[in-house]
């Protein structure tokens, strides 16, 4: 996208959050010759795909792949200089069930699955079928994922496969939760196998996402976009002609403000909301997710997934970064991610990090025979309790508006995501049109209240 502006003051923006939201929503306005200032409130940017140091290692804190079919970010990895740097490379997914690991990584692995006699696997890969062919998503708005599910598979199947899958990634609010869940999901897989010629081929960029970060800063910074960390926003307010926020007893004045957090901080932060916005706000119920980094003298696996079935275990799923990532990447060094998606109420949120790691090695001790502990270099738990906005019954017609009904404000996050599952891909398609929708359009009207100096927008689509 290629947008130009003629003549006119720019407007003076805040985005509230360097998550890769607030990054692309400021890059589209820089483009946009505006002045924009992002508000951070951890002390480096990224958010969820920022990255740390696990002992001797800087990897992301939680695991990201790249899907060949993910085209919005290819698009922006291009821009900054580092698509032709990608590996793409083809992985495994295992299956740990009935005290098993098995490898279900292809059709013909798929037909010996041991765990699901014939016909329940018919009905399984007929469901998958179903769901993949389903072009428009909304309608299952209105039905649970559950019932879904057991209406095409069957109650067995249920049972033995996507109800320990539900609870793996949604916990007990998969009750609560839409069939648009398993169709957004089914769609992804689908995508990632058609453009890999049916095999599943991720990708990861060397230096993983803080390599993206640090180019990402390096654009916007040289668009004169100033980049704010360690700026908590606590309050804003609407002034005259713009907004007022504050962050730690400071506060600044901009023309125009955007949200890109949680729901849960933009109505802490916002006492104006009208309560139309505010209950929308509250009423989207956040998953999180505790997500365990632990670096190993030697690999599990092969796998890069490997779905949990077996209960109880303390994490989800296995992600064993290495079987994507070379281990040369990390100085020999084989990294695992331990997710455990949690509700608010989950006991984990008041675990320490020492008693995650006791529960997680025990139970790797269990999967893996050939695991031991003195295989572990460092162990390190990246928490964060809003992550996903979860689909319940008839979302989409609940969600709050872009615009919040305070002045000059607007509230665009990944709750607004509906036609996809959460990542970053997804996450930069809601950006650039939110941007195309909402923001745009105040360029232009500001432009022509500009009386001393008529102006006109240009907005090119590339
Ligand atoms: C475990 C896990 C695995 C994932 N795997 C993948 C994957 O394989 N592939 C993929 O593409 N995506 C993946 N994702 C999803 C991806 O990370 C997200 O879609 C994306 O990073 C979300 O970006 P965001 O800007 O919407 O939100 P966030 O990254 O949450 O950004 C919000 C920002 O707002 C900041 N903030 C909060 N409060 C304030 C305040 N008061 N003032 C100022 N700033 C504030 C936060 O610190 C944060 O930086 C994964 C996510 C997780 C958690």
């Amino acid at each position: 996208m290629n947008v130009s502006r003629e003549q006119s003051p720019p407007l003076k923006w805040a985005i509230i959050g360097a998550g890769m939201l607030g990054l692309r929503l400021a890059q589209r306005l820089a483009q946009a010759g505006q002045r924009v200032t992002i508000h951070e409130a951890a002390p480096s940017i990224g958010g969820l795909a920022g990255a740390w140091q696990l002992g001797e290692v800087t990897w992301d804190k939680f695991y990201h792949v790249t899907l060949l079919s993910d085209l919005r970010l290819r698009e922006l990895l291009r821009e900054l200089d580092v698509e032709q740097e990608m590996r793409w490379v083809e992985t495994k997914t295992g299956f740990y069930t009935d005290g098993k690991l098995h490898s279900l990584s292809n059709g013909v692995e798929f037909l010996r699955f041991p765990p699901l006699g014939l016909v329940s696997k018919f009905r399984l890969g007929a469901t998958i079928l179903r769901g993949s062919k389903i072009r428009d998503g909304l309608p299952l708005e209105s039905i649970l994922v559950g019932d879904w599910l057991r209406k095409w598979s069957g109650k067995k199947t249920f049972e033995k496969i996507w109800e320990p899958l539900l609870l793996a990634k949604l916990g007990e609010s998969y009750r609560r939760t839409s069939a648009a869940f398993i169709w957004a999901t089914i769609a992804r897989m689908y995508r990632a196998r058609q453009s890999g010629l049916k095999k599943e081929m991720f990708g990861y960029l060397p230096g993983g996402y803080a390599r993206v970060l640090e180019r990402f800063t390096r654009m916007l910074t040289s668009a004169g976009v100033d980049i704010r960390t360690g700026s908590p926003v606590d309050g804003i307010q609407s002034i005259a002609d713009g907004v007022q926020v504050s962050s730690q007893g400071t506060s600044d004045e901009f023309d125009r403000v955007v949200f890109t957090t949680p729901s849960a901080h933009i109505v802490k932060a916002c006492d104006g909301l009208p309560p139309s916005q505010r209950a929308k706000h509250e009423g989207i119920e956040y998953l999180g997710v505790a997500c365990a980094s632990v670096l190993l003298k030697k690999p599990l696996a092969k796998y890069y997934v490997t779905n949990i079935t077996d209960r109880p275990c303390p994490f989800t799923a296995v992600i064993e970064m290495t079987a994507l990532v070379s281990p040369a990447e990390l100085g020999g060094k084989h990294l695992v991610y331990l997710p455990r998606y949690a509700a608010a109420d989950d006991v984990i949120w008041s675990q320490s990090d020492a008693e995650i790691q006791e529960q997680f090695i025990s139970a790797l001790e269990r999967i893996y025979p050939k695991f031991t502990r003195s295989d572990v270099l460092a162990f390190q738990v990246a928490r964060a309790k809003q992550v996903m906005a979860l689909p319940t019954l008839n979302y989409t017609s609940q969600l709050p508006n872009f615009a919040t009904g305070v002045r000059n404000v607007w509230a665009i996050n990944s709750a607004h995501i509906t036609k996809g599952t959460l990542n970053v891909n997804e996450v930069l398609e809601l950006a650039d049109h939110a941007f195309q929708t909402e923001l745009l359009p105040q360029l232009s009207a500001a432009s022509e209240r500009s009386s001393a100096n008529p102006t006109r927008y240009v907005a090119a689509a590339r």
